[in-house]
């Protein structure tokens, strides 16, 4: 199994319209983040997307994606669905199935509401199979898809862990009934917005602690604003004294991890 980051950037994107401090003018190519999204393939050829920002389809250009299985939507927020039409032709010979929480297909129907009314074709619209997602994992071929409920805020989301991978981008707090469904990780990825608290993400700092109480094989920090260079993030996440490798994960990023049979 693989995770390909295809963007790592808060909602705004790094570098941020009209922004002009060291991150947003930053050389290093790792510093320029698009809107937080991943790609997950498994060992016989599964292909997820988590998350549809508004740059998927350069992303998944990027990324060559020709194909996709199934989307699983952590929160209908702009940053995380509003590329969500641009599965049109990938959705041409079924609907493709995508999978949230019941509050945000909600949401996805009345955003979307296009795509889910009769009305005119014209030039496509895209086939959502939109499926509530409780608590149960969802399969997909030899993929376990485990649903792990987060707090954003006060907003209920959802994070996602697939066999050792756990993606909870967008989150403040993880309630200790989805701790348990984090133990023993290969590799953690998780909110560190910036290192100032902030009410609906996790901080630098928060992110780390969870982290050591967590304790996975790697941690990689993701959803960053432009208050973090990667460099300094990088030299941050290593002075922390943490049992494990830690760091900012980037756009591109592509991390192999061990298979496990699907329980
Ligand atoms: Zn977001
Ligand atoms: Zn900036
Ligand atoms: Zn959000």
């Amino acid at each position: 199994m693989r995770i390909t980051f295809l963007g790592t950037g808060t909602s705004h994107g790094i570098p941020v319209l009209g922004c002009s401090c060291s991150v947003c003018s930053s050389p290093d190519p790792r510093d320029t983040r698009w809107r937080s999204s991943a790609l997950v393939e498994g060992d016989q050829g599964e292909v997820l997307l988590l998350d549809a920002g508004p740059e998927f389809r350069l992303q998944a250009l990027r990324a060559c994606i020709t194909r996709l299985d199934a989307v699983f939507i952590t929160h209908a927020h702009a940053d995380h669905v509003h590329g969500l039409d641009d599965i049109r032709p990938l959705s041409r010979k079924s609907a493709l199935p995508v999978h949230a929480g019941r509050a945000d297909c909600e949401e996805l129907r009345a955003r979307f509401s296009y795509a889910f009314g009769g009305g005119q074709e014209g030039g496509g619209k895209p086939r959502i199979g939109l499926s509530e997602l409780g608590t149960l994992p969802v399969r997909v071929g030899g993929l376990r898809v485990q649903p792990v409920p987060l707090l954003h805020g006060e907003r209920p989301v959802l994070g996602y862990r697939i066999g050792g991978l756990a993606y909870l981008t967008d989150c403040s707090a993880v309630p200790p009934a989805s701790m348990e469904l984090l133990a023993g990780l290969d590799l953690l990825v998780v909110d560190a917005l910036r290192e100032r608290p902030h009410p609906t993400h996790l901080s630098v700092g928060q992110a780390l602690e969870l982290a050591a109480r967590l304790s996975p094989g790697r941690l990689l920090l993701t959803h960053l604003c432009h208050d973090l260079s990667h460099a300094g993030l990088e030299l941050r996440c290593a002075s922390a004294g943490l049992p494990f490798p830690a760091g900012p994960a980037h756009d591109g990023l592509r991390v192999e991890l061990p298979g496990r049979p699907a329980a």
